[in-house]
């Protein structure tokens, strides 16, 4: 609870700072600095003993001036209020910093999905739906997966939504199954994201990729997935880690193996003996190292020994704004989530521009648009820090914000 308070405020601080820096007067962040909706909803739910059970849900709209909302559905148990509008404006931002004709939306549910059975959550998801169901939809506000949340769900809830509009209506969500409408590479989409920024982060620090030793916290979705494009690229990934514990060697992970080992829930170091913890990993000599697991690991008690020349964040708020200050005077180039973890988003898009079109493109073609999109992203973040002299936090935050900002000026609204 405290810790998703935490992020809220640190969230509409760093906003707040990045408006001022922008030049905009206060009434700016007066808008900004909440979600311009915010929707509660009890769903009641048949279970399979024959009782009923009644679940919370929430789903935040943070600024809609630039277009439709867009964000995921999470289903977990520390779902709150502040949880769902601190992401939905980090929504926003990402959208603003890849330049994608959305504001930022999410959802979630308080409920633990691995102790239900699938028909309970096909009926909560559903539910859900038919919840929110005035609120939603293809040109209002398009959600996604994320925690705990997968193309199975989006499925079922796109098909609630289409029941109860009455047309088929697959720009409703994102991170469909192919069958439904999903599109190719939006699996990969945000390891891809964080690839291509790493890439970017080494060459501007003369860093080569060929050899480079990279440590990966996190073997999940991103986490995996970045681990196997960074050995593909001839990187050395030395460590890696999961909820348990860590793997290191030096001389480089035999990463097809422990692909090939990893459970569902990215759960691998488990079969090994030879384990150091998280908290080593972090402090770990290499030259890049990638949070991809959870938020608040790099504070201002480990900030300090940190070795890495480049942190790139695919997690969510993993440093926070106090170890954002030490890395940057240490002259650690820290690349942040808003902007790291934006691939995801960004092929989400690609799914609704697929379906409104009706036309369907290859991963090939998916990998491309990502690519030139993600490079833009990191150049005018990057640009903005140098030419601002800030760090590239609030360079990003600068560059999300200006475009809410802008289209809400255009619109009369401020
Ligand atoms: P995931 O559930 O697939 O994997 C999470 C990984 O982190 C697992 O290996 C798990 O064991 C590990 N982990 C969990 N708790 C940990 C802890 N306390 N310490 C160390 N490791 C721990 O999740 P994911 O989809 O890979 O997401 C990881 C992060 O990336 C999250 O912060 C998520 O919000 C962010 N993110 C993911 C996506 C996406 O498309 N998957 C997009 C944007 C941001």
């Amino acid at each position: 609870m405290g810790e998703n308070l935490n992020l809220f405020t640190s969230t509409q601080h760093v906003i707040k700072d990045a408006l001022g820096k922008l030049g905009y007067q206060d009434e700016m962040y007066e808008l900004l600095k909440e979600p311009v909706r915010l929707l509660t909803v009890r769903i009641p739910v048949r279970m399979d003993d024959g009782s009923i059970r009644v679940f919370t849900g929430y789903r935040a709209q943070h600024n809609d001036a630039v277009g439709p909302t867009k964000g995921g559905v999470r289903f977990h148990p520390d779902v709150d209020e502040e949880e769902v509008k601190a992401l939905s404006m980090w929504m926003s931002l990402k959208c603003g910093i890849v330049d994608l004709p959305y504001g930022g939306g999410k959802g979630g549910i308080v409920c633990d999905p691995r102790t239900m059975s699938f028909a309970e959550l096909e009926r909560l998801s559903r539910g859900y739906v038919r919840a929110i169901s005035q609120i939603v939809g293809p040109t209002k506000d398009i959600p996604a997966p994320d925690v705990y949340t997968n193309s199975q769900i989006m499925a079922w809830m796109m098909d609630e939504y289409s029941r109860l509009r009455e047309n088929d209506s697959p720009g409703f969500i994102t991170g469909k199954p192919l069958v439904l409408g999903g599109s190719q590479g939006r699996e990969k989409a945000t390891a891809q994201g964080v690839t291509i920024c790493i890439e970017e982060a080494a060459k501007r620090r003369g860093i080569n990729i060929e050899g480079a030793r990279v440590v990966i916290q996190g073997f999940g979705n991103a986490g995996s997935f970045l681990a196997k494009f960074m050995h593909d690229a001839g990187a050395k990934v030395i460590a890696i880690s999961d909820a348990h514990a860590a793997l290191h060697d030096p001389k480089g992970l035999d990463i097809d193996y422990l692909l090939d080992r990893r459970d569902s829930f990215g759960t691998v170091t488990t079969l090994f003996e030879n384990t150091i913890s998280n908290k080593e990993l972090l402090e770990l000599d290499c030259d890049i190292l990638v949070p991809a697991a959870v938020s608040n690991q790099i504070t201002a008690d480990n900030a300090n020994n940190i070795k890495a020349s480049i942190v790139v964040e695919a997690a969510n708020g993993p440093t926070t704004v106090e170890a954002t200050r030490i890395l940057s005077d240490r002259g650690i180039l820290l690349v942040p989530d808003v902007l790291a973890s934006a691939g995801g988003v960004t092929v989400s898009y690609f799914e609704w521009v697929q379906n409104n079109q009706g036309y369907y493109w290859t991963e090939d073609e998916v990998n491309e648009k990502l690519h030139k999109k993600l490079v833009a992203a990191f150049n005018t973040v990057y640009e903005t820090a140098e030419n601002r002299r800030v760090n590239m936090r609030l360079a990003a935050y600068m560059v999300g914000a200006r475009k809410m900002a802008e289209a809400s000026r255009f619109r009369g609204w401020v």
